[in-house]
């Protein structure tokens, strides 16, 4: 949906709550709290509902990334149709300049938006694989602790690629499919091949990968592909130039959009970029099918609160079972 419609099927708040209340439970209102069916509409408060067997008074807001605060839900909408459509990514400070809020609530809120973009689904790419990894993020400042073995700061600040003190952030792309991205802080084999048993059919996947050698321990794992790019950059099939499309993606919205980003934010700035990506050939109407994320699994769903570390949030211990398509 552009933002035109948007604002135009959701201009009220009422409007938007009870499409909320559709999405989260259709015709019957269980209570948020507790989950039991027995609740009624607060009279006096159209939107609120009572709940009979634990006697709170909930909205569709809680439990999700719209609960507890104050910001009406029609800007919410418009501001999520702008992330959405902003396929190299929308920086907070734009989000301020476009919804006339401030800042602090463009930046809170547009962090709220991608961690409902969270992906738990357990993918089990197949087919042709690429794997690859990136630098990303700011560099080591003046004052900030070196890093293991590196005692002068100044000697990695500069260099890229491998044995930089950028982040490392593995990508692995199925051609044609889903881009899966994890933040490893040490690319060793063992971790490697953990990510990749992970997400990858093993049985029904040849994966590709450079020369980088602690990929070197897949050969016994998986049929595996290498190509030497001291030599050369593709042999027919055999190329990484998917994932590496995909990185210059991530790595041009952080130049253009965001400019820097710290280490500690970094994955919800990966999550979105996995959620664009991986909806990119979405048919339907993505707009009402983020909604429903959003609101739907409502005790796994967490919202966000800058309080808390972020690693959590982003990869949650408990994954779903079954397989994602
Ligand atoms: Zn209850």
């Amino acid at each position: 949906m552009n933002i035109k419609q948007i604002q135009k099927k959701y201009n009220t708040e009422a409007k938007c709550l009870s499409f909320l209340e559709k999405l989260r439970w259709g015709k019957a209102v269980t209570c948020t709290y507790c989950s039991s069916a027995n609740t009624k509409r607060l009279k006096s408060e159209p939107q609120r509902h009572h709940c009979n067997t634990c006697q709170r008074n909930f909205s569709v807001k809680v439990g999700t990334i719209f609960e507890g605060t104050r910001y009406p839900l029609t800007d919410w909408f418009l501001l999520i149709g702008m992330m959405l459509n902003a396929k190299r990514g929308i920086s907070a400070k734009q989000l301020q300049r476009n919804m006339g809020c401030t800042y602090k609530t463009a930046w809170y809120t547009a962090m709220r938006v991608r961690s409902a973009m969270i992906d738990d689904c357990r993918y089990a790419l197949q087919n042709i694989v690429e794997m690859d990894e990136a630098y990303v993020g700011g560099k080591p400042r003046k004052g900030n602790k070196p890093v293991d073995n590196e005692p002068n700061i100044s000697t990695v600040t500069n260099k890229r690629g491998r044995g930089t003190a950028k982040t490392p952030v593995v990508g692995i792309v199925e051609r044609n499919g889903k881009v899966v991205l994890k933040v490893i802080e040490k690319l060793t084999s063992r971790n490697l091949l953990a990510m990749l048993k992970e997400n990858v059919d093993t049985k029904n996947a040849i994966v590709v990968t450079d020369e980088f050698k602690s990929y070197k321990a897949f050969d016994k794992q998986v049929e595996h592909l290498v190509i030497n790019h001291k030599k050369q950059f593709s042999k027919g099939v055999v190329h990484t130039n998917t994932i590496e499309g995909f990185w210059s993606i991530v790595k041009n919205s952080i130049k253009g959009q965001y400019v820097a980003l710290s280490k500690k934010y970094l994955p919800l700035y990966l999550v979105q970029a996995q959620y664009i990506y991986n909806s990119r050939n979405f048919t339907g109407n993505l707009f009402e099918e983020y909604l429903k994320q959003a609101v739907s699994d409502e005790k796994e769903m967490l919202y966000y609160k800058p309080a808390r570390s972020v690693k959590s949030i982003v990869y949650p211990k408990k994954r779903k079972e079954s397989v994602c398509s």
